[in-house]
């Protein structure tokens, strides 16, 4: 039985006094509903992050990382880096950054491979645009990105991913995919991973769905069967609205 996971990205959103303050005010609130719960900041928020989560079992991520050990790559953080302050999760190919910061499907892939060397598992973001939705090519955009970004991982490896759906245009628009077609993309994904690997990896993956997911939409959309939770990124900023986007998972 695959655990749901609700991980939120702040993306480029709080200073570090305002992220202690979301951290005092979640920790106050939070229950363990049964969920896995993931907080994924800036990274000059993670150290005082980790510290603020100790034994609340909230998990700390990040919201990109560099695929090479080390080097002259001036305003990278290694995944070594991460590691030292105590990082669960790290999100690669987030839309934003495929966009706006040139990562590609072969980056992608080699920041996996890293990441998984040293311990800390990704959050791997993948989704079509609405011209290419609107084309009918969802599923083929989606399965040349997993292609592409899972090559060369073992099934073990597999096993342990998250996949994030998020179609692009559900992304900060307040237009979210609805319940069943979350469910289908979702659903697509896990197909389409076990046609590369083998069922029993792609059926401990989980898949999450990412986009303009609310308090309102979570249940109905954390409800369907291959939505094994949410990527969750402006709802996440509040400490109430995360918390209500957790229970919503708990409830199934
Ligand atoms: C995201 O940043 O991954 C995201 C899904 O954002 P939002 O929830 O704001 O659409």
């Amino acid at each position: 039985m695959r655990k749901k996971f609700v991980a939120g990205n702040w993306k480029m959103h709080k200073t570090t006094a305002e992220a202690l303050a979301f951290a005092a005010s979640f920790k106050s609130l939070y229950r363990d509903a049964g969920v896995e719960v993931c907080v994924c900041a800036p990274f000059t928020q993670l150290a005082a992050l980790k510290e603020a989560f100790a034994d609340s079992g909230v998990k700390l991520g990040a919201q990109n990382v560099h695929f090479e050990e080390k080097g002259a790559y001036t305003g990278e953080i290694s995944v070594g880096m991460l590691r030292e302050i105590g990082v669960d999760y790290t999100i690669v190919g987030h839309s934003e950054r495929r966009e706006y910061f040139a990562e590609t499907d072969e980056t992608v892939n080699k920041k996996l491979h890293k990441l998984y060397e040293h311990g800390i598992l990704p959050i791997l973001c993948v989704g079509e645009t609405l011209a290419q939705r609107d084309a009918g090519e969802a599923e083929s955009v989606v399965a040349a990105q997993l292609t592409k970004g899972l090559a060369g991982l073992g099934a073990v490896q597999i096993g342990l991913l998250v996949i994030a759906y998020e179609p692009i245009w559900a992304i900060g628009t307040g237009r979210t995919a609805g319940p069943a077609q979350a469910q289908e993309m979702c659903a697509f994904i896990r197909k389409a991973v076990a046609s590369l690997y083998d069922a029993d990896a792609a059926n401990k993956l989980r898949v999450q769905y990412g986009g303009s997911v609310k308090p309102d939409n979570a249940a109905e959309i954390l409800g369907k069967p291959d939505v094994d939770g949410a990527l969750v990124g402006g709802a996440s900023l509040l400490a109430e609205d995360l918390l209500k986007i957790i229970e919503s998972g708990g409830q199934k």
